[in-house]
């Protein structure tokens, strides 16, 4: 193989790449900010200029040969912006009009979340207000009106969501694959019989714990509620993804007050809390600060991400957020800042492909484990200010919050998990919503409202935009379990948070190196062990 000529190919379509890649950055934070007519057209239209970029039939064969041949390349750096290139150009192959349609559809069920309402008592309501009356109201009628307003936007956006389903599936197919899902996982470099194996054991081993504790949850439910039958409105969290608030007040049903986490927030400065985090750690936060569109305001995506805005330096990472004074946000800002201060501390010398996370779950564990921190006492004492004699009270029942509200995120993730694995076998079979209800029921043990037969499963966002997504949270928390063990116990011997060596180490060890490696190899170069299930087991007693 002829080295100067892959040198030379990357090299100028790496330049080509560049502009494109953040011109769709700018539109894609247009879109989420303003909610806007224009900004969806524009979004269609930079993702079509971006697409185009990799329609170059020959480019794709030439890139497929090279990739082939791989092995026989010297240059580890140079084979990994291949491998990274071929990927990225092979989930970007299909005919013109599928991919076009695509685009379209996604930019389309993307503007109905952002824009849609659900109503209660007649009055639209945005997701927060909704998730407001579900964490505190003792009104069952009105939770069962906001909980049912939560899955209403189902409805306008499940045939779009089972078209793409069709498209994507389509796709697949085209490029050799059975389904998008199998296409998915392999251009994740993730294989598919490792990743069940590793969910189906986590199913298992989460079995009896989760059974116990959706017991303790329902007797509270039970006692509260004064009802027989728990429902899914008398949960806090509309999908029951978290469960922090049942365990707040699991025990404290006799009229006491409750030990809701949320109370340590309150009347706090988010943006400022999440500065001293990462000013503990030596990693600088201001100048994403300054960048980001933090609060609710009508029109704007009401959901929170972080992205970089192409990959110049000093890099331009953005995070977009809705928050307010409680417990869920300073997790979800504390998560986001964890993708942005991976994404700024990228090594800016190496080539353009390289400049970018080792993988999706590698990013999320960084996200993880700083999102964590809001329910950590050490981290509430020292940053959030929390007097210790309140923490000293509430120490054990946050011990159990935070294992709790793994444990409910895990069997949430594996409803995701086996519904999208059906969903792409068949995304026409008629009976999704039984489908849905039958592994919330199996998985989450949750009743199933009697005769529900709504598209609850388009209700979630991700099933739409973020397909074959949700494992990168699982193995996300895996890693992000191992991480903090390697760095409390061979780093930085304190908690992690409050070290600048575990900062360095970070930047050194994940942040720099880029996508350099895979996820496997980046894993195993931080901690000096590949990815061990155990340590979120052990994070889990
Ligand atoms: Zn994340």
């Amino acid at each position: 193989m002829d080295t100067a000529e892959i040198q030379g190919f990357l090299a100028s379509f790496e330049e080509r790449l560049a502009p494109v890649e953040k011109a769709s950055g700018e539109t894609y934070w247009a879109l989420a900010t303003t909610g806007t007519e224009e900004a969806s057209r524009e979004v269609v239209r930079t993702g079509k200029e971006y697409n185009a970029l990799f329609s170059d039939q020959d480019e794709f064969e030439r890139v497929k040969g090279w990739y082939e041949g791989r092995e026989a390349l010297e240059s580890r750096i140079l084979r990994r912006r291949l491998e990274i290139l071929y990927r990225t150009f092979a989930g970007r192959q299909g005919d013109e009009a599928t991919l076009t349609r695509i685009e379209e559809l996604e930019a389309e069920v993307n503007s109905v979340y952002n824009n849609h309402r659900g109503r209660v008592g007649g009055e639209e309501k945005s997701e927060n207000e909704l998730r407001g009356i579900l964490r505190s109201s003792d009104d069952a009628a009105l939770r069962q009106e906001a909980w049912e307003a939560s899955k209403s936007v189902g409805r306008p956006v499940e045939e779009t969501v089972r078209e793409l389903a069709c498209l994507r599936n389509k796709l697949a197919r085209d490029a050799g694959y059975p389904n998008h899902r199998v296409r998915a996982l392999d251009l994740q470099e993730i294989e598919v019989e490792v990743l069940d194996r590793l969910m189906n054991d986590l199913e298992a081993t989460t079995r009896v714990p989760f059974e116990e504790l959706r017991g303790e949850i329902d007797e509270h439910l039970r006692r509260r509620f004064e009802t027989e039958r728990v429902m899914p409105w008398h949960l806090s969290d509309p999908f029951f993804q978290s469960c922090t608030h049942e365990i707040a007040a699991v025990g404290r049903s006799d009229g006491g007050p409750r030990a809701d986490a949320d109370r340590y927030f309150e009347g706090k400065d988010l943006r400022a809390l999440t500065r001293e985090t990462y000013d503990g750690m030596g990693l600088e936060v201001r100048d994403v600060l300054a960048r980001s569109d933090l609060y609710e305001r009508p029109g704007k995506s009401q959901h929170a991400f972080c992205i970089p805005i192409g990959r110049d330096y000093p890099y331009d990472v953005r995070v977009l957020a809705n928050a307010e004074p409680d417990a869920y946000w300073a997790d979800t800002m504390l998560h986001e800042f964890g993708h942005a201060v991976y994404d700024k501390h990228i090594n800016p010398s190496l080539p353009y492909l390289l400049r970018s996370v080792a993988h999706t779950s590698t990013t999320e564990a960084i996200a993880l484990m700083m999102g964590a921190l809001a329910s950590d006492p050490a981290w509430l004492s020292s940053v959030a200010g929390v007097s210790e004699e309140v923490l000293e009270a509430e120490r054990d029942y946050l011990h159990r919050s935070t294992r709790a509200d793994k444990l409910v995120f895990v069997r949430w993730s594996i409803v995701m998990y086996r519904f999208e694995a059906a969903l792409y076998e068949d995304p026409d079979r008629g009976d999704l919503n039984e489908l849905w209800w039958h592994l919330v029921e199996d998985l989450q043990l949750q009743e199933r409202p009697s005769g529900r037969d709504e598209p609850d499963w388009a209700a979630k966002i991700h099933v739409a935009v973020a397909p074959i997504y949700y494992h990168n949270y699982v193995l996300g928390h895996l890693t992000a379990a191992q991480l903090r063990h390697h760095l409390e116990e061979r780093v930085a011997s304190k908690p992690f948070f409050q070290s600048e060596t575990a900062g360095r180490y970070l930047q050194e060890a994940i942040f720099g190196p880029g996508a350099r490696e895979g996820w496997e190899e980046t894993i195993l170069h931080a901690t000096g062990e590949k990815l061990d299930p155990g340590y979120f087991a052990e994070s889990l007693r």
